[in-house]
């Protein structure tokens, strides 16, 4: 096959959330770019693979929930009947059109969008393979990896089988099965186990961990633990997967935990979901001198440059947390310093959401962290009992909880559950990047009746008082 080669102002490599903004900042700035994907159109494992088609299909999941509890209200439906292929329509209709759309935006700015692997050759190049076996060698003046990362699998439960699956697997929704293993109980574990559970499949989920969600404080994650235990055949924490057969009709399971009576369980399928790893193999890192930690994470500086002057990492192959929304904007910032601006990454705090049901939220310090840390801070914790707004939705399942410094009155943390939890929590981020007091909290006007008001209400509480809690006053002695 032939060999070409082209140049390039800005090399980016991968079109997820990280690359494609980059490009799009970049090109923005005025700088000649292209964009090196595998796939036909930017996305990356969000868009194709990630975020997307997981909240597509938890909306459908939502839709089946609150059907069933549309009987509160009086109102009930037939047995609701599943059509699995137009679910699966719908949720790629999705991918589709958000993916083609960035396709769009890529030609309107005049990105080069290159289909096929690149890797690097040295400092200045990378080799691109074409789909078609031809290759392209690449000059670039600068280069931003946003290779992204892939499912990690725990080597002793690597098993050849289509019942075994990952996230990308899970998602393609192949077919509901009756009942299903899901190890790990984190993010993508808790989030398929809503869709799965929902469309019918006897969902046990399996945590090395004593609490789901080991990340989050144990007060927030306990609602949506309760609805896990009612929505689930099994939840067993402390508890471990030691192997997997090929059984007739599925996938044997040895299990171990205290709370686990029968050993050797049989499901139809299992997921597997215990982490993600960067991809920063592959792409001859050693050809240049960018360098990586001991878990594979690219090192970067706070403007997202490698070891390699000319060369920039963001996103998931640059570190933990791996969020499309922290991956965006070190794309954003990297693009700007290739551009010459003075801008650094400094963001004070990254949101984290969890798309359970119901949603669980949190941004800057978490108590558990405040504590590790030794400080001096006040938490205030608003109970979703006391809503209204909650109550005319019949989610009272819900807190929000603030924790500010105790001299400073600013706010380090916030953690929300509850329905739309994750719409709520931009507020928080907001109130933390601005530095703002329990106090702004309290004295910005809430529209009535939101969720939101529980943000202000709990900000009251930090104070001891609140509208809709009562907290007799000690006597005086
Ligand atoms: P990626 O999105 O992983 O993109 C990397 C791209 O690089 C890919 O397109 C890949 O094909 C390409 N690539 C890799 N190697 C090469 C190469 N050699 N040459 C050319 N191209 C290459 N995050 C959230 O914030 N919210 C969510 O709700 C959320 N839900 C998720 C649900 C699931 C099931 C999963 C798996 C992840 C979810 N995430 C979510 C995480 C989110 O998807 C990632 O944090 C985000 O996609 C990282 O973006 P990125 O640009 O670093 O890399
Ligand atoms: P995770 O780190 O969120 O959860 C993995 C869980 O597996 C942890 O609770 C861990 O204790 C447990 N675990 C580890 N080894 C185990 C074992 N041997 N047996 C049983 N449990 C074990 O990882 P994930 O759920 O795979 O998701 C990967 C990443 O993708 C997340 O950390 C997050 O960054 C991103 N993601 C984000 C979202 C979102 O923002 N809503 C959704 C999905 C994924």
């Amino acid at each position: 096959m032939g060999k070409k080669t082209s140049s390039t102002q800005l090399a980016v490599i991968g079109g997820g959330p990280g690359g494609y903004a980059a490009a799009f900042s970049a090109a923005d700035l005025g700088l000649d770019v292209t964009l090196i994907d595998l796939e036909a159109n930017p996305g990356g494992t969000c868009l194709f693979r990630g975020c997307i088609p997981s909240k597509a299909l938890l909306h459908a999941a939502r839709i089946l929930t609150e059907a069933k509890e549309a009987e509160h209200w009086g109102i009930t439906f037939p047995e609701p009947k599943i059509d699995i292929a137009r679910l699966r329509a719908a949720t790629e209709g999705v991918v589709a059109k958000m993916t083609g759309g960035l396709g769009q935006l890529c030609k309107a700015r005049k990105i080069r969008l290159v289909q096929g692997r690149a890797s690097f050759r040295d400092s200045t190049d990378v080799s691109i393979n074409h789909l078609d076996g031809s290759i392209e060698t690449l000059a670039f003046e600068n280069a931003i990896i946003a290779t992204g990362s892939r499912p990690a699998m725990l080597p002793k439960l690597m098993l050849e089988s289509p019942r075994v699956m990952n996230s990308t697997d899970a998602l393609k929704l192949d077919d509901v099965p009756e009942t299903m293993l899901v190890i790990g109980g984190g993010y993508i574990g808790l989030e398929l186990t809503t869709v799965y559970a929902a469309l019918g499949t006897k969902v046990t989920v399996v945590e090395l961990a004593p609490n789901l969600l080991p990340g989050a404080d144990a007060d927030l994650v306990k609602p949506v633990a309760k609805r896990m235990e009612e929505m689930c055949e099994a939840v067993y924490l402390e508890s471990s997967v030691d192997g997997l057969e090929e059984v007739k009709n599925g996938i044997q399971a040895t299990l171990k935990g205290k709370k686990i009576k029968d050993s050797k369980q049989t499901f139809d399928k299992v997921l597997m979901c215990v982490g993600r790893k960067p991809n920063s193999s592959g792409i001859r890192l050693d050809c240049t001198k960018v360098e990586t930690d001991e878990q594979g994470f690219i090192v970067v500086d706070d403007q997202m440059r490698t070891a390699d002057p000319g060369i920039f990492a963001i996103g998931d192959v640059a570190g933990e947390p791996m969020l499309a929304h922290k991956a965006t904007h070190e794309g954003h910032v990297a693009a700007e310093v290739i551009a010459g601006h003075p801008v650094a990454f400094n963001a004070q705090a990254i949101p984290a959401v969890v798309f359970t049901d119901p949603e669980v939220a949190w941004v800057g310090l978490t108590q558990t962290e405040t504590k590790a840390q030794g400080l001096n801070v006040n938490v205030a914790t608003f109970p979703w009992g006391a809503s209204g707004r909650a109550t005319t939705l019949n989610r009272n399942d819900g807190l929000t909880k603030i924790i500010t410094d105790a001299e400073t009155e600013r706010i380090l943390g916030v953690g929300i559950t509850g329905t739309n939890a994750g719409d709520l929590i931009a507020e928080a981020a907001l109130a933390i990047e601005m530095g703002a007091t329990a106090q702004d909290l309290h004295l910005t006007i809430h529209p009535h009746p939101t969720l939101s008001e529980t943000i202000m209400e709990a900000a009251e509480m930090i104070y001891g008082k609140s509208t809709h809690i009562y907290k007799p006053k000690r006597k005086k002695k």
